[in-house]
């Protein structure tokens, strides 16, 4: 047996070790995820911190609870190929325009949404962009930026956070233990504090405000010109373009996935 003889060996020695650590760790690993995360019993060890419940009004999980008065709804998902674990937390809140920020790397909505104008960035990887510009500069430099790099910070470099008139959306690709939550909802509390006003109660009022106001689609805060399609479930009107970015109805709460 000369020395290549040896390295085969623990070459296929290695592989098999590297293949027992996989059956043993990896697989259960990925059934507990996904117990958590479908069957929704991260959400139910979530619920007793943030004074909620679990609710399903489209089949899947969501913990439903109030923050300083405000309907909020946390959500859990695994998504793509290699099942990567989502986080999302929506506050019903309005604010005066429309913002994302989203790491290049993000998961979801790496692209530039319609409608909208990216913001000057240079020191982070988020990538900036708002239906108006000069808003969008005031609130960060008043001080979204520092809670942006702060999120980035304890949350991975994969968030995605989104300003609407129906609502705050906050997402990161991670999830959260008991005792990191309140992290995820203090950003929110300073996010609102920051931008938010109170919005309307329900979806039908801001379907109605929506169309008193002129028709302003409640993705980009620019006015309803053009393909417009409406949710299947609470009838509030989008850009077509807006509605395919975001792959569902832009109402804070409303499950609706289809235009019809
Ligand atoms: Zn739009
Ligand atoms: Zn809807």
């Amino acid at each position: 047996m000369d020395g290549s003889d040896v390295f085969v060996i623990l070459f296929y020695l290695l592989g098999l070790v590297g293949c027992s650590v996989l059956i043993v760790y990896q697989i259960p690993r990925q059934k507990r995820l996904r117990a958590r995360v479908e069957e929704g019993q991260g959400l139910a060890a979530l619920a007793a911190s943030v004074g909620g419940r679990v609710e399903r009004p489209s089949g899947r999980p969501e913990l439903r609870f109030e923050r300083q008065g405000r309907p909020c709804i946390l959500r859990e998902e695994m998504v793509g190929r290699s099942r990567k674990p989502l986080t999302t937390l929506e506050i019903r809140v309005a604010t005066d325009g429309f913002l994302v920020a989203a790491s290049r790397n993000s998961y979801r909505f790496p692209t530039i949404p319609p409608h909208s104008k990216s913001v000057s960035n240079p020191q982070d990887s988020l990538r900036i962009t708002a239906s108006d510009a000069a808003w969008a500069e005031g609130l960060l430099r008043s001080g979204l930026r520092a809670l942006l790099v702060g999120l980035s910070g304890w949350a991975g470099d994969s968030v995605h956070v989104r300003l609407t008139t129906s609502c705050v959306w906050i997402e990161i690709e991670t999830l959260l233990s008991p005792d990191k939550i309140g992290k995820l909802l203090e950003f929110g509390d300073r996010v609102v504090g920051l931008a938010g006003a109170d919005a309307p109660a329900g979806a039908v009022e801001v379907l109605d405000t929506v169309e008193e106001s002129g028709g302003i689609c409640q993705v980009c805060s620019s006015p309803m010109d053009g393909a417009v399609v409406r949710c299947e479930l609470c009838r509030t009107p989008h850009h077509a373009d807006c509605w395919e970015y975001l792959g569902r109805c832009s109402t804070f709460g409303c499950p609706g996935a289809r235009a019809g």
